[in-house]
Formats: structure tokens, sequence, C-alpha cells
């Protein structure tokens, strides 16, 4: 499947295409068109096959089809098990962007929570995190997520490994857990908590496996 025959904005399409990415991966053709019409999506597919991009698609076409719930609160909350892979979608996330488009905001450990607080301030479209830090904020009251859209949780089987399910916890409750879509990406399905999880934080996914993991 091209990128160029799904319903994607055509300023979302070129960002695309600028990167020189035409034909989508397996798991971006299965994943993107049913997280475009809105239903929520719990996905394994092996490291490498393009996860990034099968939910930043479709959380980014979101600002340009559909009027915001909120003014304020973030519109998608990608969720990620470390700091540097926060960071990494960040890029990523920054290549499809329109310029005027407000900062995304990072929320990972180590970095100064003050400064977090205050980009916060902003009303950024996006934010990406790692569970801790996410959660914390939250806490704080520094995060708000009654009106999110899209909650996103990349690397899902890492996140748990990590020890981090309290946390999630925490987020999915506070994340407009009745109207938000919930998107799951994992390599595998191997953890024992994810079952349980995805069972709390999914309403009546849509499931893809994609592993050749024989
Ligand atoms: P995963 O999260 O599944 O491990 P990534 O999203 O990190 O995979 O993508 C792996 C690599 O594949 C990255 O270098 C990315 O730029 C590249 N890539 C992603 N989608 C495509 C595509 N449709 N066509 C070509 N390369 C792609
Ligand atoms: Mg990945």
């Amino acid at each position: 499947m091209l990128f160029s025959e799904l319903p994607l904005d055509h300023r979302l399409l070129k960002s695309i295409q600028i990167q020189n990415l035409e034909t989508a991966t397996d798991i971006q053709a299965s994943a993107i068109p049913h997280a475009l019409l809105g239903k929520d999506i719990l996905a394994s597919s092996k490291t490498g096959s393009g996860k990034t991009l099968a939910y930043l698609v479709p959380a980014v076409q979101r600002i340009y089809k559909e009027k915001a719930l909120s003014k304020k609160d973030p519109r998608a909350l990608i969720v990620a098990p470390t700091r540097e892979l926060a960071k990494q979608v960040l890029v990523e996330l920054k290549k499809l962007l329109p310029p005027q488009a407000g900062k995304p905001v990072l929320l990972i450990g180590g970095e100064n929570f003050n400064d977090q607080v205050k980009l916060l301030k902003r009303y950024p479209d996006f934010v990406i995190g790692t569970p801790g830090r996410v959660a914390d904020h939250i806490e704080d009251k520094s995060l708000y997520l009654e009106g999110l859209e899209m909650l996103i949780l990349d690397e899902a089987d890492r996140i748990l490994d990590l020890g981090f399910s309290s946390q999630l916890t925490i987020i999915d409750q506070a994340a407009n857990h009745r109207k938000r879509q919930t998107l799951l990406f994992s390599a595998t399905f191997d953890n024992a908590d994810l079952a349980q999880i995805s069972e709390l934080m999914l309403k009546a996914p849509h499931r893809i496996t994609l592993d050749d993991q024989h």
C-alpha cells in the first residue's frame, strides 16, 4: 500500500513524501486505516517494522481533520519506555508536523521538572514522555488529560518489563478514558501483564499480530 492511497491530508502526505517514504510497511498498512476510523488498536510487530509512523500518522492527521476536544489539554499523549526512545519519537513527530503547529513537549526523567511545567502551560497538542515522569506531572496537576483524544503506548511490553504498570494505571485514569482512542504497540505479546493492561486500557480493539518469530 502506498501512503498516497491512504485518506490523509495532502499536507501530511507531503511531509511523509519529503522523507522519501512511499510504500507503507505491513504494520502501517494494517494499522493506519483502522486508527483513522477512530478504533482502538492492539498491535504487535517486530522491531524495525515501522511502528512509529503507524501511530504518528493517524495522530497528526487528527490535527488537520478533527476539531480539538479541549483548547488546553493535549490532544495526543505518547508514552515510551525510555528517555532515548521518547526523544527519537519526538524527532520523528517533528518531521510530520506543520511549522505553525505548537511545539510538542517531552516529559522525561533526568530533566528539570519545572521547565517541563512551564512548557505544559503553552498548551501543546502533543506530549511525549516516559511513564514515571508523565505520572509525576499528572499527580503534580501540571498535566491535565481530561480532553485527551489519543493515548499511544509504544513498546508496551518494555514499559511493563521495566515495572511501570502502576504508572500506566495512573495515566489511564487521568486520560479521558471514556472518550479517548487508545493505540497500543508492542514487539511481542509475551509479557504476562500485557493482556491485563490492554483489557484495562483498550475498548474493543482491532488486533494486529504480525510476528514471524517461529
Ligand atoms: P519499530 O518501531 O517497529 O522498531 P521504526 O518505526 O523505528 O520501527 O522504523 C524502523 C526504520 O524503518 C526507521 O529507520 C524508519 O525510518 C524506517 N521506516 C519506517 N517506515 C518506513 C516506510 N514506510 N518505508 C521505508 N522506511 C520506513
Ligand atoms: Mg519502535
